[in-house]
């Protein structure tokens, strides 16, 4: 079992890291409602439509050439997210304009556009920020996100890679298998709760009982006990506990939620996206699909619209089985 999870750390930038950053993100929000405008004005900005337009306006202008590229088509990524988003039944409607005064920071950097250099974050163009490494990443971060809360503090949020084993297999003799499991389930699922404040879960799929032969159902029902102790524990603690129904997880894309046109085969490990291009372990897109849908506080990826919510300390965590 695999879970790609989210790492949250608090962030000290200084004076002209603070201003550096404020500049991107007016850059950043300048392009988005650019896009809100376009699609205003009877257009349907597409991701690779608004890239092409984000590379004639950065040659066109300093002022956008002085700020990273990175976070600014991951804006435009966002945006074209939450708009292919708003065309589901359930959506809560457009992507809406971001006023300087009442939207918060955020700022999304992929590989291309962060490293970590003697416990700095080193952003794009130059901006350095000391981090409060409170706990140790698990693995090298695939992204971050830079967000100011409501009380104006600052915070880091990586996307990392965690293997976690609940279950080990079901063994021999079944009965014990299950009793270890158990033992085990209760102390994966108590790690998960006290380092995360939102835990999104895949919700169990009971057709692939029926299917399974006696050792596999035992490892089924004791994925179904590690889950359930994860949700009853996470509830218990005060935590934020999404169940994502299963349907389309593996079959949309992460990185810019297009959806594909056929359900992977079994087989396929590996996701590729025809939209954006994003290629990936089909359980890791499916993964940061499920923590997508939860950071958005919806259960299905149908439901999926633009939202800024925004996590504040103690991360979240995806898990599937
Ligand atoms: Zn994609």
């Amino acid at each position: 079992m695999e879970e790609v999870v989210r790492y949250s750390f608090r962030l000290r930038p200084g004076r002209t890291a603070q201003s550096a950053l404020m500049a991107e993100w007016h850059r950043c929000r300048f392009l988005w409602n650019e896009a809100v405008y376009l699609q205003q004005s009877g257009e349907r900005p597409t991701y690779s439509k608004l890239s092409k337009l984000l590379t004639d306006a950065r040659t066109r202008s300093a002022w956008l050439r002085d700020g990273a590229q990175v976070p600014q088509q991951q804006m435009l990524r966002t945006y074209a997210q939450a708009l292919a988003q708003s065309f589901s039944v359930q959506s809560r409607g457009w992507p809406k304009f971001k006023p300087r005064k009442s939207t918060r920071l955020s700022l999304e950097y992929t590989r291309r556009g962060f490293t970590i250099r003697n416990g700095r974050l080193m952003l794009a163009k130059g901006v350095s920020v000391p981090v409060v490494w409170s706990r140790r990443l698990p693995s090298e971060p695939t992204s971050v996100r830079v967000h100011q809360d409501s009380l104006g503090d600052w915070y880091a949020s990586f996307v990392v890679r965690r293997s976690a084993e609940p279950v080990t297999s079901a063994g021999e003799n079944t009965g014990i298998g299950i009793d270890q499991s158990r033992h085990d389930s209760r102390v994966w699922a108590k790690r998960i709760v006290d380092h995360h404040s939102l835990i999104a879960v895949e919700d169990f799929r009971p057709q692939f009982l029926a299917k399974s032969t006696l050792a596999r159902k035992a490892a089924d029902a004791a994925i179904g006990f590690a889950k359930r102790e994860l949700v009853n524990r996470g509830i218990r603690a005060g935590r934020k506990v999404v169940l994502v129904q299963p349907a389309y997880t593996t079959m949309t894309c992460s990185r810019c939620f297009a959806r594909a046109k056929q359900q992977l085969e079994l087989a396929e490990r590996t996701f590729r996206c025809s939209d954006c291009g994003y290629c990936g372990g089909r359980d890791r897109n499916a993964a940061r699909v499920i923590l997508a849908v939860a950071e958005r506080g919806h259960t299905r990826v149908d439901d999926v619209s633009q939202s800024s919510h925004l996590l504040r300390a103690g991360g979240s965590v995806a898990v599937r089985a």
